[in-house]
């Protein structure tokens, strides 16, 4: 069988798990990353540095490899677009540019008869004030927000006054829901009709930053079946390739929101490396490569810990039990806030 050569844009931990994957299925990766440091070189065949709209690196990247796949989605649209002129980008280009942009996302979510919270775009201040009863609620960055950056959260508008916006770079309000219970699913489409689809997981933030997740999700029947088929719905639509991820909002009379889509392998995820027979990272290696479709199996049930900063220290020098998986995403430089590794527990 033709065993494609991966590009991969981005070398964080996704990058990483990525290249893990594809290496496990005989594949090699090139990793293509604006930082110098990034942990993915550690796990990749080969490694080019460059910025994301530099053409003579982005060439060099794509004579090396056959297909290319990315692990964040605020990749600029044109160069994506490019590159897809002279090798298949999977994800392809038209899906990221509306996932990347809220207001697109939401409207074409809505446009499929699926619920999210209300929303309203908002380009200037003066806007705030006939907005009132989107409050309390989010304002968001339409572009470039993760982890919570780029959100305020806004009460009501006289509390506006204290808070300090630029409203030049284009925002979402979002009326707060209130939330019971987080989920996501995680879903591979392999072409027309073909999927795997993970159960739900049910996730915990802590600052809007994912702290924990966990399989089984406590939700009811209805809403288990009404998360999975929304899912698909949305992945038929876009005609997507590989693996992506749906966010659910769970408000407290069990109505279920989507709350975004993330094109592309999730946080919420990594247990599926444990827990199931074919994870979502391999999983998206076998779609974007077109290798074979494998049936998913359930191994164990398994919750997920993300380390943050410098949590990271303690988990380096812990010793580990036999259902328990520490990675540790070998970032260069611990920071506040930021995702240095995650540790899996497999449960019964
Ligand atoms: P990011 O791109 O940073 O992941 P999200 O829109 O997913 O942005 O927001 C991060 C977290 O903030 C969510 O998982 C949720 O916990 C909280 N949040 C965001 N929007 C809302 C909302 N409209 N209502 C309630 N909670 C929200
Ligand atoms: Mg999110």
């Amino acid at each position: 069988m033709f065993k494609p050569i991966l590009g991969i844009i981005g070398g964080g931990q996704l990058g990483s798990m990525l290249a893990i994957a594809a290496s496990k299925l005989e594949i090699k990766t090139v990793i293509f990353c604006d930082d110098i440091d990034a942990p993915a070189q550690n796990f990749s065949n080969e490694f080019i540095y460059g910025q994301y709209n530099d053409q003579n690196k982005i060439k060099e990247f794509v004579d090396k490899v056959d297909i290319i796949t990315y692990e964040f989605e605020n990749i600029p649209y044109e160069t994506l677009h490019k590159i897809n002129k002279i090798k298949p980008v999977l994800p392809k280009p038209s899906v990221n540019r509306i996932i990347q942009h809220r207001l697109a996302e939401k409207d074409f979510i809505n446009n499929l008869n699926i619920r999210t919270t209300r929303y309203v775009s908002i380009e200037k201040k003066s806007e705030m004030n006939s907005v009132e009863d989107l409050l309390p609620g989010l304002l968001k960055t339409v572009t470039l927000g993760y982890d919570g950056k780029g959100q305020h959260p806004i009460k009501s508008l006289e509390s506006l006054d204290s808070i300090n916006i630029d409203y030049s770079k284009g925002y979402i309000l979002e009326k707060l829901v209130k939330l019971k219970k987080e989920i996501s699913i995680i879903i591979t489409r392999f072409s027309d009709q073909k999927y795997e689809i993970y159960e739900p997981i049910e996730n915990i933030h802590e600052d809007q930053i994912l702290k924990n997740s966990k399989i089984p999700a406590e939700i009811n029947d209805k809403i288990l079946e009404q998360s999975k088929l929304w899912a698909t719905q949305i992945s038929e639509e876009l005609k997507y390739i590989g693996t992506l991820c749906i966010e659910f909002f769970i408000d407290r009379n069990d109505n279920l929101y989507v709350n975004e889509i993330a094109p592309r392998v999730h946080n919420s995820g990594h247990l599926t490396i444990n827990a199931y027979n074919v994870s979502q990272f391999e999983n998206h290696v076998r779609a974007v490569c077109k290798l074979e479709q494998i049936p998913l199996k359930k191994i164990s049930n398994a919750k997920m810990t993300n380390i943050i900063g410098d949590q990271i220290i303690n988990f380096r020098n812990k010793e580990y039990g036999e259902n328990e998986f520490f990675f540790d995403y070998l970032k260069k430089e611990i920071k506040q806030k930021r995702k240095m590794g995650h540790l899996t527990t497999l449960l019964n």
